[in-house]
């Protein structure tokens, strides 16, 4: 048993870089040290604990992370400072030597967040340390080796009230040759179904609609319990109380048709997929290592489309990385504009330290890569609003979030159509409703479809 009494009425801030999955354990943190006597303490109130968790997917982020911390430190003199996520882990010195923290928390460690955060705080000086400099961090990280990193924090975080993350999976056995994940997070993990199922009966009792499901590479599922994906979608969907699920990013070799299938039929998994493609060009996939080719991603694409005709499909898609030729990016943007997706989510390549890529010699020029994403981000723009046009006039189920008094609300349809009712006919008890309207024309800001109420 943790004495955790020295933590009674403190106050901590949270900041948070990179993905849902991130977020989703974020919020896992806040409510162990609310579990302790630590309250979130108010914007512009100087907080007793700091948690920066930290991503490190380019090096852009790289940056962030840096600056999140320095501003975190400078905004809070004298409080503890702990940094979690990818870029401690990867950079576990550096950050430790960064004035102001405390604390380092490496992939396996954050599990224990309570115990570290505990052992430290009995043994901190706080207010010299931060006065004087830092320094002084204590570095609660073991080591780098991916086989290492086996720990498995739970999570299932209210994002708002209408929606809850589920972290399902953890880590990645890919290696694509682009990417540090598999270094920063660990080898592929997961907890029994059981257990996930039961944490969504417990956001249900809470009063929950809609659970994301997030991970790393999800479709991994069962690398540690050997059950099967499917079978975890298939106990999701019994779960009463939720009317709607999402799964946030699907790989496309472990999007299965068995799978499609299922969700073409199913309760409450929504006919909304996002797969990353990263390219289109069979080969810049040989180079990044990918696990499939443009014929199974457009197979897959055509059967979702078969069985589901109205499902939203957003594609990530990377570009600039190093062996796309002026003539393989046309291959790309050429294939996508021949698939019916709804959204590229368009990110430029960066060079990681320590990746296969870089042993690739063909650079892209940054003007280059910059012109690639505004050419896949106009392509983008474009599909997104003829799918949204094509559903003027429908009918759909909408679930409302929470508006500021005064404001329109929105929500999204079932097939993530984001939805805007105006502020007058907003009313506080549609919020976590699921209500029925009709689909009228764009928003003022051409970003939802307006909400006529049926
Ligand atoms: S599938 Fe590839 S890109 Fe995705 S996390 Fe794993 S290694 Fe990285």
């Amino acid at each position: 048993m943790i004495d955790t009494s020295a933590f009674q009425g403190k106050t901590a801030k949270y900041y948070t870089l990179g993905c849902k999955l991130n977020f989703s354990e974020t919020s896992t943190f806040g409510r162990l040290l609310q579990d302790m006597g630590v309250r979130t303490a108010e914007k512009e109130e100087r907080a007793d604990i700091c948690l920066i968790n930290t991503c490190s997917v380019t090096e852009v982020a790289d940056h962030k992370c840096r600056q999140a911390i320095h501003r975190m430190v400078r905004e809070n003199p004298g409080s503890f400072v702990v940094v979690t996520g990818c870029y401690a882990q990867l950079k576990p010195d550096y950050v430790a030597r960064i004035d102001g923290v405390d604390l380092v928390l490496g992939s396996n460690e954050k599990a224990d967040l309570v115990q570290y955060l505990s052992n430290a705080w009995a043994t901190r000086d706080g207010t010299a340390r931060n006065a004087a400099g830092g320094n002084g961090a204590l570095h609660e990280f073991h080591s780098v080796r991916t086989k290492d990193i086996t720990s498995f924090q739970p999570s299932c975080s209210r994002g708002n009230r209408t929606r809850y993350f589920l972290k399902v999976q953890d880590g990645c056995n890919y290696f694509c040759t682009y990417c540090t994940i598999p270094y920063a997070r660990g080898f592929s993990r997961n907890p029994t179904i059981a257990s996930l199922v039961e944490q969504a009966r417990r956001a249900a009792a809470e009063g929950g609609k809609e659970i994301v499901l997030t991970g790393v590479n999800i479709g991994d599922f069962g690398e540690t319990t050997h059950e099967r994906f499917i079978d975890l979608v298939r106990a999701l969907d019994g779960v009463e109380g939720i009317s709607r699920f999402r799964i946030s990013s699907l790989e496309p070799d472990l999007l299965t048709d068995e799978l499609i299938d299922y969700c073409a039929g199913s309760r409450a998994f929504m006919p909304h997929f996002h797969i990353p493609l990263q390219s289109g060009s069979d080969e810049v996939l040989r180079l990044m290592h990918r696990r499939y080719d443009t014929a199974l991603f457009a197979h897959k694409i055509r059967l979702i489309k078969e069985k589901m005709p109205d499902a939203f499909i957003g594609v990530d898609v990377m570009v600039g990385c190093r062996g796309e030729r002026p003539e393989l990016f046309e291959e790309c943007y050429e294939f996508l504009d021949s698939l019916p997706v709804t959204q590229l989510h368009v990110f430029p390549y960066s060079e990681r330290p320590g990746t296969s890529a870089l042993s690739i010699p063909y650079v892209v020029a940054d003007k280059d890569k910059k012109a690639r994403s505004n050419r896949l981000l106009k392509l983008s723009d474009e599909k997104t609003h003829a799918f949204y046009a094509a559903h003027i006039g429908q009918e759909a189920e909408v679930l409302f979030e929470k508006a500021a008094r005064g404001k329109a609300m929105h929500g999204f349809t079932r097939n993530y159509i984001r939805v805007e009712l105006s502020a007058r006919e907003a009313r506080e008890e549609f919020d976590n409703q699921l209500l029925r309207v009709r689909l009228g024309e764009f928003n003022h800001a051409g970003t939802a479809l307006k909400a006529i109420l049926l």
